[in-house]
């Protein structure tokens, strides 16, 4: 096919809806008077429950724990501070992006963000294996410490606590023992007042604990979601859990070769990030604005070049993938995004073969 031949968007089996509507921007009000319209619009539109008297909580969240770090539109920032605190205790590495600390002290992380209005906010804090041979495997506390008088095994299994006492009113833990994809978390609600809120958590682990995380290493991935699971920033933090902080950072930067070459070298989970994601993708909708679940019908619209369309249609692709990891708790939502999936990587494959001839 030539450079120069124009394509048009494949027809998509789903919604009809008038490309006047389209056009206008009017997504919400299909024509109801149109019956084979009005069940169509009945079957896909997802309406969220109206809960006023029921106080909302963190969304639970099934599966391995998604790693790609968001910062854009939000700037959401994890800083650790270890310069003013006892530094035997715990330090962080700004060169690892790494925390050292002992087990039971309590670590303050800081956290920020910019923009958004929704309310409650909640930052995730999961405890997960930085190898991503071992990310499938759920960090559980060892044998030896999982004995304890607790009896909330969602708290008990956990190697991360909040510093604040169990029960302290804006702090959640999730997690299932008896169901291997489910992640624990500590949630912790935020003030969304614009101020940076500054909240301490500490392991209740070590590294070297045979049967839990038996020195493997270890991440912190801190999320900042709302009630609806909808996540305006993601951060990963190395995480080691030990007697000897010190001596250990001073180990891991050595080997690293911070000190033998003198050059700040680039930080394990930049280098995951430039590996692993070449389009920087963004699901999140700007400010406070619901996540959009509505299925959209494609206009006819044209653009030149096979490629340039394949192109777009593979980042909407990735956008729905990222947008089922995202809310694996929403039924409705995963399974209009897989059918939206499926078709739309008939179509690339329908174009890709036709370029090809
Ligand atoms: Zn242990």
């Amino acid at each position: 096919m030539s450079s120069q031949a124009q394509f048009s968007f494949p027809d998509f089996p789903f919604q009809e809806l008038d490309t006047i509507q389209i056009m206008t921007g009017d997504m919400n009000s299909p024509n109801l008077d149109d019956d084979v319209t009005l069940e169509s619009h009945m079957q896909f539109n997802y309406i969220p429950p109206d809960v006023p008297d029921i106080p909302l909580q963190p969304a639970l969240i099934i599966g391995p724990p998604v790693r790609t770090p968001i910062q854009n539109n939000h700037n959401f920032k994890v800083e650790i501070n270890s310069a003013d605190v006892n530094r035997k205790k715990y330090l962080y590495s700004s060169q690892l992006n790494k925390i050292y600390v002992d087990i039971n002290c309590n670590f303050a992380v800081q956290f920020s963000w910019e923009g958004i209005i929704a309310k409650p906010l909640y930052v995730r804090a999961t405890v997960v294996f930085s190898d991503e041979d071992q990310a499938e495997k759920r960090v559980e506390r060892c044998i030896q410490h999982r004995h304890e008088s607790i009896t909330d095994d969602s708290i008990r299994m956990n190697v991360l606590r909040s510093s604040r006492e169990v029960g302290t009113q804006g702090v959640f833990y999730h997690g299932d023992p008896s169901r291997a994809d489910s992640w624990y978390s500590v949630l912790v609600e935020m003030n969304n007042t614009g101020q940076s809120t500054i909240h301490a958590y500490k392991f209740v682990c070590k590294n070297s604990c045979s049967s839990g995380i038996n020195r493997r290493a270890i991440a912190i991935i801190f999320t900042l979601e709302d009630a609806f699971g909808n996540v305006y920033g993601r951060e990963m933090t190395g995480a080691r859990v030990c007697s000897c902080p010190r001596r250990d950072l001073l180990k891991d930067e050595e080997s690293e070769g911070v000190f033998k070459s003198g050059k700040k070298r680039v930080p394990a989970n930049q280098i995951n990030k430039s590996k692993t994601k070449k389009i920087k993708i963004e699901v999140v909708p700007n400010g406070q604005a619901a996540f959009d679940t509505n299925l959209i019908t494609l206009p006819q619209l044209q653009v030149v070049g096979a490629n340039v369309m394949t192109a777009g249609l593979e980042m909407m692709v990735r956008m729905m993938e990222q947008g089922i990891a995202a809310r694996s708790d929403d039924s409705q939502y995963v399974a209009n995004c897989s059918a939206c999936v499926t078709s739309l990587k008939a179509a690339i494959q329908q174009y890709k073969h036709a370029d090809s001839q």
